[in-house]
């Protein structure tokens, strides 16, 4: 019997199983994919998400960049404001971080530390009982363990007793790819806000990752453009604020949605990362609200003595730790998407006075920033 039993291992799974295996717990990891994703995607990660991964052993330093700003600003409309790391007094608002190095630094963690991850091994079904969490493999093999913990994206949740999933599709798709600009970035990133929904430009090496979002059929029409073309449409979206865009690469489209979950405890299995709450990339919110659900099941894995692993108390403990934070990511996220995608709920002036305020008003900015990098005290 594992303590551990660890479903997904993404770097929300990876980062629950490098943070407890140190404590001396039996932790095994169950992933699906048979190797490495190479997910192209770019993730913009807080502050003390990296402190987070530091501690984990797992922070891809080669591959991380620092980001010193992020300029706000909206289409056809006026205000703007920017959020510098100096402000905060802090080397960097944030970084961004390729999805494939976080993947392989998590990776060698926990091969150095002796954590067994078996890949090409799903989880096709969950058998919950007083004393155990039983996870099916696709082989066919059945792991029993004291706690079951659900990383897998969310995928599997919707089949564990007790747990309801809620979606909202906000009918926007993200437009994604590699940018590359006439001059360097500076570390600066762009969030603007059109009127078919938020356009963020992340700095990454020497290039910018792109989170366009659109109505379907504008994002697919997108998505098929020739290269110049692409270009052009995003000129014309964008202005000129970053410089001239002279490549794309890698483009890609997913579907905008918000999930989330009534509870992410059940019998002897907690949920954790995008299993308990996908969000709307639009403030880069989703890998971080993932790591704090990481850090506080990890805490308390730390703290518990083996035969309390998995018990009511300590899921207990786990949701409360969780339920302010999560609930309030999810809101803050959801709001930005209607505040600035949908011009009935608050029009475009009102946008720009919120904007121009932040812009006048250091301590707004720091409050801004603070909740972007700290998330809500539980
Ligand atoms: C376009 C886009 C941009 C984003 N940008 C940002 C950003 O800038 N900042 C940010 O913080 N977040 C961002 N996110 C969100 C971020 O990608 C997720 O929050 C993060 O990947 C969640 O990590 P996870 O480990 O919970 O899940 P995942 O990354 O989905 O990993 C789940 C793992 O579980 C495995 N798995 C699935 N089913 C099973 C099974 N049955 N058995 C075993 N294993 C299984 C999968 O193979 C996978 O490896 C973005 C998302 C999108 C779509």
């Amino acid at each position: 019997m594992l303590d551990v039993a660890i479903v997904g291992g993404g770097p929300v799974g990876a980062t629950v199983a490098a943070l407890a295996a140190p404590a001396g717990l039996s932790v095994g990891v169950f992933e699906a994919r048979a190797a490495p994703s190479g997910d192209g995607r770019t993730l913009a990660l807080s502050h003390a998400s990296r402190e987070r991964l530091e501690e984990a052993g797992a922070w891809p330093a080669a591959g991380a960049t620092p980001i010193l700003s992020i300029h706000i600003s909206q289409r056809g409309g006026p205000g703007r404001t920017l959020l510098e790391a100096r402000e905060q007094g802090l080397p960097a608002l944030g970084y961004t971080v390729p999805y494939a190095s976080l993947e392989a630094a998590l990776d060698a963690r926990l091969r150095a530390a002796g954590v067994a991850v078996r890949y090409g091994a799903a989880c096709t079904a969950l058998t919950l009982e007083p004393e155990a969490a039983r996870i099916t493999l696709s082989g066919g093999e059945d792991v029993a363990a004291r706690l079951a913990v659900i990383a897998d994206g969310g995928t599997s949740a919707s089949r564990i007793p007790g747990i309801a999933f809620a979606e909202k599709d906000y009918g926007q798709h993200a437009v994604v790819g590699a940018v590359r600009v006439d001059r360097p970035h500076g570390g600066r990133a762009y969030e603007r806000f059109t009127p078919e929904g938020p356009l963020a430009l992340l700095p990454v090496e020497d290039r910018y990752a792109l989170v366009w979002t659109a109505a379907p059929a504008k994002a697919a029409e997108l998505a098929a453009l020739g290269e110049a073309a692409f270009l052009a449409a995003l000129q014309e979206a964008f202005g000129d604020r970053a410089g001239r865009f002279t490549r794309i690469a890698a483009r890609a489209t997913f579907p905008l949605k918000l999930r989330t979950i009534n509870t992410p405890v059940a019998l002897r299995t907690a949920i954790v990362g995008n299993a308990a709450q996908a969000l709307h990339p639009i403030a880069g919110q989703g890998l971080n609200l993932g790591l704090r659900d990481a850090s506080a099941l990890a805490d308390l894995l730390r703290a518990a003595d083996p035969p309390d692993i998995g018990s009511a108390r300590m899921l207990d403990a786990y949701r409360a730790a969780r339920r302010r934070d999560a609930a309030r990511g999810i809101a803050f996220t959801d709001f930005l998407v209607g505040a600035f995608a949908d011009g009935r709920r608050i029009p475009t002036w009102g946008r720009g006075l919120a904007l121009a305020a932040l812009d006048l008003f250091p301590p707004a900015r720091r409050l801004l920033a603070e909740r972007m990098i700290h998330g809500s005290p539980s």
